[in-house]
């Protein structure tokens, strides 16, 4: 393999030879040659001094340094549309804000690609000669970008951008901002042909910057590095198996502990004296924990220096229980506006990894837990800790399930896992005793089993009332569905009205869905929100994730489909129904039902009750 010894400075590298390597990974097939190519524009165009410079280009999900640009999709849309100074009303625009549902060309093949519609737009107004972009250049532009607050600021600077690139250029520097390539190479791939320790040193620090400053010279070996405080961590994962009797198998002989698969946010908790950082899955810091939990944390996590790993989520004082999943943000905020409430933030700590001034992670998960005992004063509600014979389990109430035990066999695992369905929890996670801690492994030293989807059988019919178009293979095309709960009718009429229930896209093969599309095209009608109200027959919220692109004009001409779920159901803010369903999926479609008889609100509801026991 070629040395890094190019005397080119990567921040007078033309952007230009970074977007034709990027045309070329995306064009080839096998990944070695993928990788060569990588390789030899490292060695030819950067300077080992700054390699970071064009990586980060490279992998822009992993760059930290500069902060979110605020422009997904829809945002990016419209600043493009300002930055080339085109008419909001013009066919382009259209394109642009619509870009799910169709390009220019009449096949509609960039449908669902942001970044090829958006080449379309461009080619018409940028030549196809570069502008001389240099890497340097690049990334200031795109710093600016990040942390310009408005959008007129950074429709500025995508002027700019456009005005020194030729539409391929810009093209990748969109999908960069989108920080998806979609180069067909994986960040393993990348790491590897960079450095041999690139991935490992990644794991522990999440910091690409430093991963590029210290590892310049491919053919020197880095110690491995441990983990530190303040430097998120990738973290350990658990493999999925089916069910009780392949976990047991899996873990053959070993100590095993079971514990309830909570339903928060993953976050690792830094404490050095009084500064604290909650880092997320995607080493990003979460400052917005910090009004609720930080006090909690210096206070009773007894050692100064410390690292934690575990779950965010709500607990409610009035109710003695963990919240449903998704309100952390809202009781964030509360927190942070000193708002009172039933509901607070609360961390379960299932694992230590750092302790005073060392890294615990070599270590047992037996003797981590022992720490986390010494180390962490639970407070209830707020803070917890989760080992077997305490933590949690020592608020547990005669009858109560644990939350976490020791399993002996495999009778002990299927009847935990069995109580943890009842008290509708997400899963179980089952746990070798005696392994250490790895950032980033899924290798079965953690093992999650999850409920299976439930079959509600013909309980859970619902009607299509809107569809939605894909993205990608099926941009233009719709490929998921509005579904809707009848109002319930009088007797012996059939329903007037239906409330809208779920989004669902999954669980039809591509020739399903074809069917069942091509059967409904002709009653679509264009959602034409705000200009044009739904269908009167149809209740549904203003909110924007229930407006689908299409309506079915004709309720008696639409189509029944049995959804399965996740076994909880959740209580929607954002569909009609006062319940949606969490990870609903189309078991079948019931072309042998009528559009009539479908389910009904007030039937769904008494069953969500009866199943929630209340
Ligand atoms: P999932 O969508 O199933 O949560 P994932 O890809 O986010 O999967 P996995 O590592 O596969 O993550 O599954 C473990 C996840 O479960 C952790 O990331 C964590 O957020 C969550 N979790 C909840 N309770 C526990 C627990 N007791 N031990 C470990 N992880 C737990």
């Amino acid at each position: 393999m070629a040395s890094s010894s190019s005397s080119s400075s990567t921040e007078h590298t033309k952007f230009s030879i970074l977007a034709s390597l990027f045309n070329w990974i995306s064009k080839t097939k096998t990944s070695s040659r993928k990788r060569s190519k990588f390789r030899k524009f490292i060695d030819t165009f950067c300077s080992p001094s700054d390699y970071f410079s064009a990586v980060r280009l490279i992998l822009p999900h992993l760059d930290r340094e500069r902060g979110t640009y605020g422009l997904k999709e829809s945002v990016l849309s419209v600043s493009l549309i300002e930055a080339l100074g085109m008419s909001r009303d013009s066919p382009d625009a259209f394109k642009l804000i619509n870009w799910r549902k169709g390009g220019a060309n009449a096949t509609g093949a960039n449908a669902g690609n942001f970044s090829l519609v958006a080449a379309e737009v461009l080619q018409r107004r940028q030549g196809t000669t570069s502008g001389g972009l240099t890497i340097g250049e690049l990334n200031g532009l795109l710093d600016k970008l990040a942390s310009s607050e408005n959008r007129g600021e950074k429709t500025s600077v995508l002027a700019a951008l456009i005005n020194k690139t030729n539409t391929q250029e810009m093209m990748w520097i969109i999908m960069i901002i989108l920080k998806d390539l979609k180069l067909g190479i994986s960040e393993k791939s990348i790491f590897h042909e960079f450095h041999p320790d690139a991935e490992d040193l990644f794991n522990v620090t999440c910091d690409l910057k430093l991963v590029c400053e210290k590892l310049r010279d491919r053919n020197q070996r880095h110690k491995r590095q441990d983990i530190e405080v303040g430097k998120a961590v990738r973290p350990q994962l658990a493999m999925r198996v089916s069910d009780a009797h392949a976990a047991w198998k899996k873990l053959h002989g070993k100590e095993v502990v079971v514990e309830c698969k909570f339903d928060g946010d993953r976050i690792q908790i830094h404490k050095n004296g009084a500064n604290v950082h909650y880092f997320s899955r995607n080493f990003l810091d979460h400052s917005e924990y910090a009004h609720g939990m930080s006090d909690i944390i210096v206070q009773n996590v007894l050692d100064e220096r410390c690292i934690l790993d575990g779950e965010m989520l709500v607990w409610d004082t009035s109710l003695n229980r963990f919240a449903e999943f998704g309100s952390n943000q809202e009781i964030a905020n509360a927190a942070r506006d000193g708002l009172d409430s039933d509901r607070q933030l609360c961390y379960v700590a299932f694992d230590i990894l750092y302790v005073g001034d060392t890294s615990v992670i070599h270590q047992t998960l037996k003797e981590r837990h022992e720490l986390l005992r010494k180390v962490v004063k639970p407070v209830k509600g707020r803070l917890e800790i989760l080992v077997p014979n305490g933590g949690l389990n020592a608020h547990r109430l005669p009858g109560e399930p644990y939350s976490s035990l020791i399993a002996y066999n495999m009778d002990d695992v299927e009847k935990f896992f069995k109580e943890a369905i009842e008290n509708r929890d997400e899963g179980i996670v089952l746990k070798d005793l005696g392994s250490k801690w790895e950032p980033s492994d899924r290798s079965g030293k953690w093992l999650k089993l999850k409920p299976e989807y439930v079959r509600a059988g013909s309980d859970l019919d619902a009607l299509i009332i809107g569809g939605y178009y894909g993205s990608g293979r099926r941009g233009g095309e719709v490929a998921q569905f509005l579904v809707g709960l009848a109002e319930r009718p009088a007797h012996n009429t059939y329903p007037r009205r239906f409330i809208s229930f779920c989004r669902v896209g999954n669980g039809l093969s591509d020739e399903e869905l074809d069917t069942v599309v091509s059967k409904l095209k002709p009653y679509f009608r264009k959602n034409e929100y705000p200009k044009k109200s739904p269908p009167s027959f149809y209740q549904v919220t203003n909110n924007s994730k229930e407006r689908p692109d299409v309506w079915i004009e004709n309720p008696d001409k639409s189509i029944i489909l049995s959804i399965t779920s996740d076994i909880r159901t959740i209580s929607s803010v954002v569909f009609s129904a006062p319940y949606s369903l969490r990870f609903p999926r189309i078991d079948r479609v019931r072309y042998d039902k009528p559009w009539h008889e479908c389910l009904d609100v007030q039937s769904f509801i008494e069953l969500v009750h009866s199943s929630n026991g209340t």
